[in-house]
């Protein structure tokens, strides 16, 4: 007979006059049977009906009636916070991580909670995935590099979401972080820093989709990377003294292809703005605006295309603002 690891009661939900105890993964959370009623989930009104299994001893923690979920702790702690916070979760001076909000909106699918999800994918859509390309740029501009790290691990679980909810407007910059990812992380999964858990695609077709669609990126990111190369700089007057330098070893560095694409942000930062590296520039108006305008471009263009290069179906309202031709040109 094997034992079941000891039931941790949570620090953070554990309320001293809550009369059920949910037991996620190995972690307690004492609430209260009425908020969850509240809540109009119908999935909890079921648990509840549901004799658990026995035996009747390890039925109860501290006088409480447990009900196991099959969800993992640290979703079923940032739901229940929600839950708790009632219509304020989500008014605008309440903030949210990146892996909090994809919890929330996993257990609120799964609670058949609409007005929870709804909530949490509009916020999902005005921060990491976004329809327009001016919202992706100032979002991740703004989040910093450390944002990186948890965005990334992010990835596959963002997949697994939208596909589920049928959210596909929502999945470009999703898989975008996905092909940013070695090939062994989508096989094997990625440890969110955040949250301790290790994130892995749900089921084998979703990974081979995200395999196929990375093998995509990669065809078009040749044609960004070379496009960009092989702008020259302008001829005439008005350049500071040591531009034609900075060409030079900007035409090199573009010449290593693989270090071209290394060189931003980590993984192929296709989409990233590269700023700091054209920071040598920046003492020459003339050759700085050159570089970050024709940059921008081809980012624009990877945005416009980012739908179609992921093989979905048209999305309505993302955004097309550079339409008028294809990333070769
Ligand atoms: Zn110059």
């Amino acid at each position: 007979m094997s034992a079941s690891p000891p039931i941790t009661r949570d620090t953070e939900v554990w309320y001293h006059d809550g009369n059920v105890v949910l037991v996620a993964e190995d972690v307690a959370f004492r609430v209260h049977r009425s908020i969850l009623e509240a809540s109009k989930s119908a999935v909890f009104r079921t648990l509840f009906e549901v004799p658990q299994p026995l035996p009747a001893a390890a039925d109860h923690l501290d006088g409480c009636p447990v009900v196991h979920v099959s969800d993992c702790a640290y979703d079923m702690r940032e739901f229940l916070a929600v839950l708790y916070s009632g219509p304020r979760a989500f008014a605008p001076s309440a903030t949210y991580t990146l892996p909090k909000l994809l919890a929330v909106a996993r257990l609120s699918h799964k609670y058949e909670l609409e007005d929870v999800l709804a909530a949490a994918t509009a916020r999902l859509a005005a921060g990491e995935f976004p329809l327009s390309f001016a919202t992706w740029d100032a979002h991740q501009s703004a989040a910093g590099s450390d944002a990186d790290a948890v965005r990334l691990a992010q990835a596959i679980p963002a997949v697994n979401l939208f596909r589920r909810i049928g959210r596909h407007d929502l999945l470009p910059a999703a898989y975008y972080h996905c092909y940013r990812l070695p090939a062994r992380a989508l096989l094997e999964g990625r440890r969110c820093p955040e949250s301790g858990v290790l994130e892995r695609f749900t089921s084998a077709e979703a990974l081979a989709e995200c395999i196929a669609i990375r093998d995509t990126f990669f065809q078009n990111q040749g044609w960004m990377f070379r496009g960009f190369a092989e702008i020259e700089m302008e001829g005439g007057g008005g350049h500071q003294e040591d531009c034609e330098r900075l060409w030079g070893d900007f035409h090199d560095a573009q010449r290593n292809f693989s270090s071209a694409c290394w060189s931003v942000d980590s993984g192929f930062g296709l989409l990233a703005s590269r700023r700091e590296e054209f920071a040598p520039f920046e003492r020459c108006e003339q050759c700085y605006s050159r570089l970050t305008e024709r940059w921008d471009a081809l980012r624009q263009d990877m945005w416009t295309w980012l739908p179609v290069i992921c093989g979905l179906p048209h999305i309505e309202g993302w955004d097309t603002t550079s339409d008028d031709g294809d990333l070769s040109e």
